[in-house]
């Protein structure tokens, strides 16, 4: 899928999990099969009564690529929310969780040192995941631009990894700004890595552009999303990567050697219930957008600049002016006022002076108590 040899080259598929694939699909379509395929032995179990009398096999492992009805689920809502075709069965696999989806994106893109172009604040495991995959991350300080980002890609230049809308800077791409990435794709032939995990967090009147819009073919695109962020249910590991169908051939084979398939019980009743749990997040997922911008203005109107963005529950506030590191200020915050942030250094050396504020687990009024102690500490 990417034009040249590179690590999966030397890799099959998961023999065994070949085989159950394609039984799985020939079960999906009607036919019997005699499995004697399948490495488990299956127990009469007492289940839970939400999980019984289905008719569905909730249980076992799924196809490896992930359930189909729920594989259609997220093709549609990217096809209908985010204005990206996608091909169920062949653009699309189920992941657990969309850390594992960006991890293996990389181990499909990356080849040792090669360069990626990582944004800051850059999301805390971007560059340690670029080393696991034997890459060199190349962080750009976030005084930069999009449009200058072309000063920093060299002849080892492979990727760059998008995080649209950011944590934890809440930044939104501009419709002009994922037109310039994709030129810079273009031109220099590289892979963008998009990871768009919190992209129901955008403020009315704001638009989440997809990386995929400007790339229907998904040449040199790849996006990593989850439900962990937009649906609330974090531990439940699932997540989805889209990309062209040879560059997803070559994501399965890690699929099946590393997790063979997302938990499958969860990914069948998300697949029943996906319509629904996004008519319930979304008016609440509003609620802590429109926090988290009450909580910057009293942050400015103290004095205290954050990055610019309006999206997710995030904001990256400047406590530079303390004179106090940002690891020293969050331990003291946490130590002496009992209020926990996350030290800015994490997310690149250009952020020593922020810290990450999140206004999405604690109730307003504890938010807001631990801002004014914040506040009280910075200034
Ligand atoms: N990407 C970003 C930017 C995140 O903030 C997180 C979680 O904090 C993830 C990816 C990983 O989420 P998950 O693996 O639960 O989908």
């Amino acid at each position: 899928g990417r034009g040249r040899p590179g690590r999966l080259d030397a890799i099959g598929q998961a023999s065994s999990i070949a085989v159950n694939n394609l039984v799985y699909e020939m079960k999906e379509a009607g036919r019997d099969v005699i499995t004697l395929s399948l490495g488990e032995a299956f127990f009469d179990l007492p289940l839970p009564a939400f999980a019984a009398g289905t008719g569905v096999d909730l249980h076992h492992y799924t196809h490896s690529r992930g359930v189909p009805r729920l594989r259609e689920r997220l093709a549609a809502y990217y096809q209908d929310q985010c204005r990206v075709p996608v091909d169920p069965e062949r653009e699309l696999i189920v992941t657990a969780g969309s850390k594992m989806a960006l991890f293996m994106a990389l181990l499909a893109v990356v080849d040792p040192g090669d360069e990626v172009l990582v944004r800051e604040p850059l999301w805390v495991s971007y560059p340690d995941q670029i080393r696991l995959a034997g890459g060199v991350p190349v962080a750009v300080p976030h005084q930069v631009p999009v449009g200058e980002l072309k000063n920093h890609i060299t002849p080892r230049t492979r990727a760059i990894v998008v995080n649209n809308p950011q944590n934890p800077s809440g930044n939104l791409l501009t419709a002009d700004e994922v037109a310039e990435l994709h030129r810079l794709a273009d031109r220099y032939g590289l892979t963008l890595i998009a990871d768009e995990a919190y992209n129901e967090f955008v403020p009315l009147g704001a638009e989440f552009i997809s990386l995929g819009v400007c790339d229907p073919e998904k040449r040199h695109t790849v996006i990593c999303n989850s439900m962990s962020k937009n649906y609330g249910i974090s531990g439940w590991r699932v997540g989805y990567l889209i990309g062209n169908g040879a560059f997803l051939d070559d994501v399965l084979k890690l699929q099946q050697h590393i997790v063979t398939c997302a938990p499958s019980i969860l990914c069948h009743f998300l697949a029943d219930h996906f319509t629904r749990l996004l008519a319930v997040t979304r008016p609440q997922i509003q609620e802590v957008v429109a926090r988290r911008n009450r909580v910057e203005k009293t942050l400015t109107a103290a004095g205290i600049e954050t990055l610019s963005g309006d999206s997710t529950f995030y904001l990256f506030a400047d406590i530079g002016r303390t004179g106090a590191d940002s690891e020293r200020f969050a331990r003291d915050l946490l130590l002496d006022h009992g209020v926990s942030v996350v030290p800015g250094s994490g997310y690149g050396a250009s952020c020593a002076g922020f810290v990450r504020v999140s206004v999405g687990a604690e109730p307003e009024a504890r938010v807001s108590a631990g801002i004014d102690r914040l506040i009280t500490a910075a200034v």
